[in-house]
């Protein structure tokens, strides 16, 4: 861990090894049991569909001779489904019961400027983040559902936050704030705070740990690119950019999301197309991106369709990928030097032509992409620039779920 936890709640060291990672979302449950001693997974799953009809809970044990188990209709609210998952760990003997259960993690997507590291929960953290729904409407709502339900199942077990704009509270306000009034601003608590920390704080670690270096010594810019999409800026092992903003919507094209737009885009849509703020909400975070670009949101499918010819495509491609050089030239100038940039999530890791074209013309700045090395699938973190290169390019699987387990554990038994 980088940063001083803040021991808000006292939880007590404990000997227990295990820790229940849980990230809630508006209608959905992800979850993962991890056994600290060698970070090996003991159970992994999703509850989505939460409140419809058609709710599914996948749960697959991870343990020796466990089977993957499916379950489908409806579970009414959060409650509901974090008993069901109960349950399903149960009956492979990892109940929440345990008293090898050290603490459960939850993911907690607004910190604000408050939470700067993992925090063990108590009611005035709860009453903080609560506070924070206003800038968080989508998230924080689900995230507290989250921890209040799994506080009714084990009340005697520390709950810790972890949250994803904390890595990016290192950011120094010429960075952190908009050229807008100042007291407006403060008024409403408006400024960048990024998102994704969880992610950029793991993979830039593990980046310095592929060069064989430690994190105070190298810059690196993370480019986190998933269905949402994040560039972060990163000296010495702390944020001092980060492409998201007061939400998730400012930055790089994202699979649904427009990233970066005129804002006066919205005083046009409201007054000549006379669309309303929530119609405005929902065209840019949900039918904009890739999906707005050409209809697809998946690189796999766009990649295709470019193979076959097809034009729409390609250019929401060229303009996801313009984005995205822009902001690694931004941020090879914030940094001033750069030892490595490195691709991470869903496209990151797998969509080799994304990275090709990202890094492509770029030797000037000492960027080059192997053609080879590019090629190679893999699972592991790897380097994708030739051994001549003056900056290293690499490709280094995100694990939010292991990070929000080891500052949750590294947090009880601080
Ligand atoms: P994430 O949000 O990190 O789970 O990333 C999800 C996105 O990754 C999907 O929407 C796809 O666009 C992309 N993706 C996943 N697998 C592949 C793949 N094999 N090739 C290209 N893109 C992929």
């Amino acid at each position: 861990m980088t940063s001083t936890p803040n021991r808000e709640g006292t939880a007590p060291v404990t000997s227990a090894q295990r820790i229940l990672v849980l990230n809630s979302g508006s209608s959905s449950v992800k979850y993962q049991l991890l056994d600290m001693r060698d970070h090996s997974r003991l159970a992994v799953g999703l509850v989505e569909r939460i409140g419809e009809q058609t709710s599914r809970l996948v749960h697959s044990p991870l343990t020796d001779g466990g089977e993957k188990r499916e379950r489908t209709g409806p579970i009414a609210d959060h409650e509901a489904a974090l008993k069901a998952v109960a349950e399903e760990l149960a009956r492979d003997g990892l109940g929440l019961d345990s008293p090898e259960l050290a603490a459960i993690g939850h993911r907690v997507v607004h910190g604000g400027l408050k939470f700067s590291a993992p925090t063990v929960i108590t009611e005035e953290v709860m009453a903080e983040i609560e506070r924070l729904v206003p800038v968080a409407p989508l998230h924080n709502p689900a995230n507290i559902t989250g921890i209040r339900t799994a506080q009714a199942l084990r009340p005697d077990l520390p709950q810790v936050a972890v949250f994803d704009t904390a890595f990016h509270t290192t950011m120094p306000e010429s960075a952190a704030r908009y050229a807008i009034d100042v007291e407006t601003a403060d008024a409403h608590r408006i400024r960048r705070y990024g998102f994704h920390g969880t992610s950029h704080a793991f993979v830039s670690r593990e980046t310095a740990k592929l060069l064989g270096k430690d994190p105070s010594e190298v810059n690196v810019i993370v480019l986190h690119l998933g269905n949402g999409a994040s560039a972060t800026a990163v000296r010495g092992g702390a944020c001092v950019d980060t492409s998201m903003g007061l939400t998730p919507l400012e930055g790089l094209v994202m699979g649904t999301r427009s990233g970066d737009i005129d804002p006066a885009v919205t005083f046009h849509l409201e007054r000549v197309a006379g669309m309303s703020t929530d119609e405005i909400d929902v065209l840019l975070n949900k039918k904009s991106g890739l999906v707005g670009l050409c209809g697809d949101n998946d690189m796999r499918e766009i990649r295709r369709r470019i193979d076959e010819g097809d034009q729409r495509a390609l250019l929401a491609f060229e303009i996801y990928i313009h984005r995205l050089r822009k902001y690694i030239g931004a941020y090879y100038a914030v940094l001033g030097r750069v030892d490595a940039v490195v691709f991470t999530a869903g496209v990151g890791e797998n969509a080799a032509p994304v990275r090709a074209a990202a890094i492509a013309g770029l030797e000037e700045l000492g960027l080059v992409v192997d053609a080879d090395l590019n090629a190679v699938r893999s699972d592991a973190a790897r380097l994708i620039s030739p051994e001549y290169a003056r900056v290293a390019v690499a490709v280094v699987p995100t694990d939010e779920e292991l990070e929000i387990a080891r500052q949750t554990y590294a947090l009880v038994n601080a």
